[in-house]
């Protein structure tokens, strides 16, 4: 039986859009006869950056479920559908009228919000976040005292501590990645027939957010014609269970790979489900590993899937909550242009960038290497300013949260904080697009070419990269093959490269 939901709460439970699970620490002791729940939809989520459709009916469409499944369990639930003031304002009205005893809360995973929640709630009880394997406090131990941050520690420290695919102290297989095994691309004829991902036809609650977003957002970016995401706890658990099934002894392999109209390839399509919180990811990891123990995946598939979850994606927290909020502002290389306008459009004759965003922008959706790849290495060429790309992929990914978007994006994929994650910055000719995808074929550019009407952009705009960074990347010694390659070039090489890609930067 819930209390009367005018009544004093004893306990406030202030549950965030990307906090959806009953299992977290905000229900510990949790009394459904005298506490209850608070939840809104504020519309400046939504446009803080400009989200893409999907990205925002995804988060609404989770909450409403959610929001529906505590109150059949008897939960009374504060729930402010849609509305224009912001979350601190809506909190703020809440407290006055409600006035509970205590109010708690999850760590947000944001510090935007983290800041938000203190000022407008003074003595919120925050309770940490179960869902990571690795505590912030974990992170910062493991930080102390390095000079550089590597995944590869990290990861390591994290298979013994949990004991994931490990033979004693060893790991499973006699080596800790399978990386080498996992860069692998398609012959000419493609990939042939992959297993197609599950998806989850909206039902009458994802159906009226869906209707709602095209109404109340119609002029953000996006289409939502193809929305099949998993918006509650059972569809995550059957995305997890079909990947494990169809496409987790393929994953590796290619995973690095592109293929014109193939968004998903073997990928698991499950970050904005575990994102949201629908879907633990231990439950995750422990699928993968059994499925290698009944020899129904190969150790390199489930190894690299292993790392993602266990790795990468802790890891990239761990590196959020260490450097942030200065974080947010690094800009290393002081790039400071502006992201070319068809990043909301696809309108390019750049065949590669062209798929990225189409696909993008009719999904909500792209792989790991289609966003470091190509989006992000287009924009670390051209020098765009970090804070824009930023704001950019932010926007446009149903998985966006900024916790694991940022550190990605400036870190990784722009290179802005130099080198706290990555060793060098991700560049690469147009040769490695050509390597990895069909784009190359029947695109305007030739890969090969970096002067000349038919010269790649991403080619052009590789050799004037080196060339711009020549004496900061000289102190990399990873950089020492391409810089080798860069000295070769003679005077008038460098000059016409310049040119070359002042016409492309005049017209980007
Ligand atoms: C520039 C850039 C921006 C990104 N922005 C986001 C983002 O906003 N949200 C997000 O969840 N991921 C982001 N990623 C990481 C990764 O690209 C996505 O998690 C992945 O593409 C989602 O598809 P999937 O679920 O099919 O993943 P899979 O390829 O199937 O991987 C399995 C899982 O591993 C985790 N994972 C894989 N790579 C990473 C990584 N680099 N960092 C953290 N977790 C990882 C994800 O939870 C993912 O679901 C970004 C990567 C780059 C290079
Ligand atoms: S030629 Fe260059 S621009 Fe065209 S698809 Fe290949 S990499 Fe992209």
């Amino acid at each position: 039986m819930n209390f009367h939901p005018k009544a004093r709460p004893r306990h406030l439970v202030i549950v965030l859009g990307d906090q959806l699970d009953k299992d977290s620490a905000g229900f510990d002791g949790f009394d459904a006869e005298q506490d209850a729940v608070w939840m809104a939809e504020v519309t400046g989520e939504a446009t803080h950056v400009w989200s893409h459709k999907a990205r925002i009916a995804i988060f609404l469409a989770a909450m409403r479920h959610f929001r529906d499944e505590l109150r059949g369990r008897g939960i009374t639930v504060h729930y402010r559908e849609l509305c224009d003031s912001t979350f601190g304002e809506e909190l703020t009205k809440t407290v006055r009228q409600l006035k509970p005893q205590r109010m708690i809360v999850v760590e947000p995973g944001e510090w935007r919000v983290q800041e938000d929640l203190k000022q407008a709630v003074p003595g919120l009880e925050v309770r940490v976040d179960r869902h990571f394997l690795s505590a912030k406090e974990e992170f910062a131990a493991h930080a102390k005292g390095r000079k550089q941050l590597r995944l590869e520690y990290f990861y390591r420290e994290m298979r013994r501590k949990h004991n994931l695919l490990m033979d004693g102290d060893q790991p499973v297989g006699g080596t800790w990645n399978f990386d080498k095994d996992n860069r692998g691309s398609f012959s000419k004829d493609g990939p042939g027939l992959i297993p197609k991902p599950v998806g989850f036809k909206p039902d009458a609650t994802t159906r009226e957010v869906l209707k709602l977003v095209e109404k109340r957002f119609a002029k953000h970016p996006g289409r939502l014609d193809q929305f099949d995401w998993p918006v509650t706890r059972q569809q995550a658990q059957q995305a997890l269970a079909d990947f494990i099934a169809n496409r987790l002894p393929d994953f590796g392999r290619v995973e690095d790979a592109m293929w014109t109209g193939q968004p998903y390839l073997y990928h698991s399509r499950l970050a904005a489900a575990l994102n949201l919180k629908l879907l633990d990811p231990r439950a995750a990891i422990a699928a993968a590993v059994e499925a290698y123990r009944k020899k129904r995946a190969p150790i390199e598939a489930v190894e690299g899937f292993v790392r993602q979850l266990l790795g990468w994606r802790e890891y990239i927290r761990g590196v959020y909550w260490q450097f942030m909020p200065g974080y947010a502002n690094l800009n290393t290389l002081n790039a400071t242009r502006p992201l070319p306008e068809f990043y909301w459009t696809g309108d390019t004759e750049m065949n590669c960038l062209r798929e990225v965003i189409g696909q993008t922008l009719a999904l909500g959706f792209a792989h790991h290497i289609q966003r470091l790849m190509v989006t992000g290495t287009y924009a670390l060429l051209l020098g765009v300013d970090p804070v824009e790309v930023h704001k950019w992929y932010l926007a446009v990914y149903v998985d966006a949260v900024e916790w694991v978007e940022l550190p990605n994006v400036l870190g990784m994929s722009q290179y802005a904080d130099g080198g706290i994650m990555a060793s060098k910055p991700y560049v690469a000719s147009g040769k490695y697009i050509q390597r990895m995808s069909n784009y190359c074929v029947g695109c305007r550019f030739d890969p090969a070419q970096r002067i000349g009407p038919q010269a790649c952009p991403f080619t052009t705009l590789y050799w004037d990269f080196l060339l711009r960074h020549e004496k900061l990347l000289a102190k990399n010694q990873r950089m020492t093959m391409q810089l080798k390659n860069l000295a070769r070039l003679t005077a008038a090489d460098r000059l016409a490269i310049r040119e070359q890609a002042g016409q492309v930067t005049a017209n980007a």
